[in-house]
């Protein structure tokens, strides 16, 4: 099945309970530390004082709509704060998106607009380097992706609230994602005369495995990955995200799981990774 196809058959996606594999954190998250490190804020352009400590009612973070980024919004009352505090990042520029992101969840910069080189191209162009844990821990992204600003918030949001503390919860944390791919312009599962994939859109990223604090590297050849972080992978990716393909899917992706956020007219997503002995294999 080609990279992105629109499904024929109903969508096998596994019910978000199988996030209870490991319990979405509280996040008690600490006030923003302003370094240089921490992006080119200045720290007028924070969020006022009035941004105080979540309150304890809407600590939990919850799987969002996929696609749907987790950014704190603006309280009310910051209507009138700098552009770098929108309430959303549903249009961002590449420079308001990474100094949106960089509030809280990530470490990103804005990437230099891509020359157009056929279909390809990004539309604001963010470079993801690394995913800030709530207890202000980063978690690096290897090699940097380059990425379209809202898959950016779409991965970044998946790495922080689920595969992180998911993988981590086996005892040594995560130091390290492995990116197999991000900007790439090419056509689907590199077939010549395919459609332009949606990596040639920044739009999408593959994931090729995680190395941890200890050293170890698990990936997703083979049985590299626990079982049960599988099955939390993929149940939180299929939530998220519009296209899905794992090892078993297609004979492209036996080595990393694909994501993008490709426009469908259906609201489904196309979920296709094989975890044996599950339900949705
Ligand atoms: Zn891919």
């Amino acid at each position: 099945m080609p990279e992105t196809s629109t499904p024929a058959e109903p969508v096998a996606t596994d019910p978000p309970s199988t996030l209870a594999y490991a319990p979405a954190p509280t996040e008690a998250r600490p006030q923003p530390r302003w370094t240089a490190r921490d992006g080119k804020l200045p720290p007028t352009a924070r969020a006022p004082a009035t941004a105080a400590p979540t309150p304890p009612a809407a600590v939990t973070p919850a799987p969002t709509a996929p696609g749907a980024p987790s950014i704190e919004p603006a309280k009310p009352g910051e209507a009138k704060a700098p552009a770098t505090a929108l309430k959303t990042i549903a249009r961002p520029t590449s420079a308001d998106c990474a100094a949106l992101m960089a509030q809280g969840p990530a470490v990103v910069e804005a990437a230099p607009d891509l020359p157009q080189s056929g279909a390809c191209g990004i539309e604001r162009p963010v470079r993801l380097k690394a995913v800030k844990m709530p207890d202000g821990r980063l978690v690096a992204l290897s090699p940097v992706a380059e990425l379209r600003c809202d898959m950016a918030a779409a991965a970044t949001a998946w790495l922080r609230d689920d595969l992180i503390p998911a993988l981590g919860a086996g005892g040594s944390p995560v130091e390290v994602v492995k990116v197999a791919d991000d900007y790439s312009c090419r056509p689907r599962n590199r077939v010549r005369g395919a459609r332009l994939s949606e990596h040639g859109r920044g739009n999408a990223i593959d994931i090729g495995g995680f190395k941890l604090a200890d050293g170890r590297v698990l990936e997703v050849a083979g049985s590299g990955l626990p079982k049960p972080f599988r099955v939390t992978m993929r149940a939180t990716a299929c939530a998220r995200f519009k296209t899905i393909l794992g090892p078993g899917s297609d004979g492209y992706h036996e080595n990393h799981i694909h994501v993008d956020l490709a426009a469908r007219r259906s609201q489904r997503s196309y979920c296709r990774w094989r975890i044996p002995g599950t339900d949705a294999s």
